[in-house]
């Protein structure tokens, strides 16, 4: 595997293998690695010519400094992970590289989608989002970018900025992988106390219990259940839990309402922020 840290070195490169004809697939992430990042990786590395990876903590995405300080790193290990995977290149710049000081990153409009859920309870965490996908994406320029399911609202954004750049860039979303129990896969479970590593189960079966549930009762009564028993879990302190157009990412009263519903939970246990999400109707 190739490792570049530096921009130039990275698009002398990339623009060599273009010129060749050569298609690249791209997965950004913020390292600390696991099965859910290598299932973008290896669908990557399956639909392109080249699989490009990139492993930068971006600090402009962080409302919380003591979130980004204990944001676990783990730089060996993910290059170990890289190279079994059969990764090509990893990128893995400083934050002069990333953010240069004359660089200027434009402004895009979102209308509602970055106002609720992520965007209402982490405030300017989508700017942090956006401007490094931007930059990140104007450096490597890639026909295929790999983004995770996980992140529902985060991949709406981008793949409307990519809209809205005129972009030719394919955005590329992957399911999310879960552990046996059903704990979708994330950096910052490593950081979970016994006794909500035990308990964070209950988000995932608590979203898979919805569409049951929505077969009896509104929506608005099916949520205020689901967060009444999230509520009840030790150490649990829901944050939101919303039924949404998979969309506009607004709210619904009536499933009836949309073809495309959601639902986006983000749940407090201990000081961990845990988040989750699952497609209750999609139809095509
Ligand atoms: P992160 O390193 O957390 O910024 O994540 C990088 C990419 O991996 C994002 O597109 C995430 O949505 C995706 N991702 C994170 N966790 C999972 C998971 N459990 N399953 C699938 N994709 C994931």
């Amino acid at each position: 595997m190739l490792l570049f840290k530096k921009v130039d070195q990275l698009q002398a490169y990339l623009s060599k293998q273009r010129a060749k004809g050569l298609q690249i697939g791209y997965t950004p992430t913020m390292g600390a690695l696991h099965q859910g990042h290598a299932s973008l990786v290896e669908k990557a590395k399956a639909e392109n010519d080249i699989s490009v990876c990139s492993i930068f903590v971006n600090p402009t995405q962080f409302n919380d400094p003591a979130d980004l300080e204990k944001y676990p790193r783990t730089e060996a290990q993910d290059i170990d992970l890289l190279t079994q995977l059969g990764n090509d290149v990893l990128f893995y710049p400083s934050a002069e590289e990333v953010y240069p000081k004359d660089i200027v990153i434009p402004t895009f409009d979102f209308g509602p989608i970055d106002k609720v859920m992520e965007g209402f309870y982490r405030p300017g965490h989508f700017d942090g989002v956006v401007e490094v996908v931007y930059r990140l994406l104007d450096i490597t320029k890639p026909d295929r970018l790999y983004m995770g399911q996980k992140d529902f609202q985060q991949f709406t954004l981008i793949y409307h900025m990519i809209k809205q750049m005129n972009s030719k860039t394919e955005l590329v979303v992957c399911p999310i992988i879960r552990e046996e129990d059903g704990l979708a896969l994330s950096s910052r479970n490593v950081r979970l106390t016994a006794g909500n590593r035990a308990n964070a189960p209950i988000i995932s079966k608590t979203l898979s219990s919805l569409n049951d549930w929505l077969q009896k009762d509104t929506v608005r009564t099916v949520k205020e259940k689901a967060i009444a028993l999230l509520s009840e879990v030790p150490d649990f302190k829901p944050e939101y839990l919303d039924i949404v157009d998979g969309y506009t990412l607004q709210p619904i009263s009536d499933f009836e309402e949309s073809p495309y519903i959601v639902a986006c939970a983000a749940i407090w246990t201990g000081d961990i922020r845990l988040i989750d999400n699952i497609i209750l109707k999609k139809l095509e």
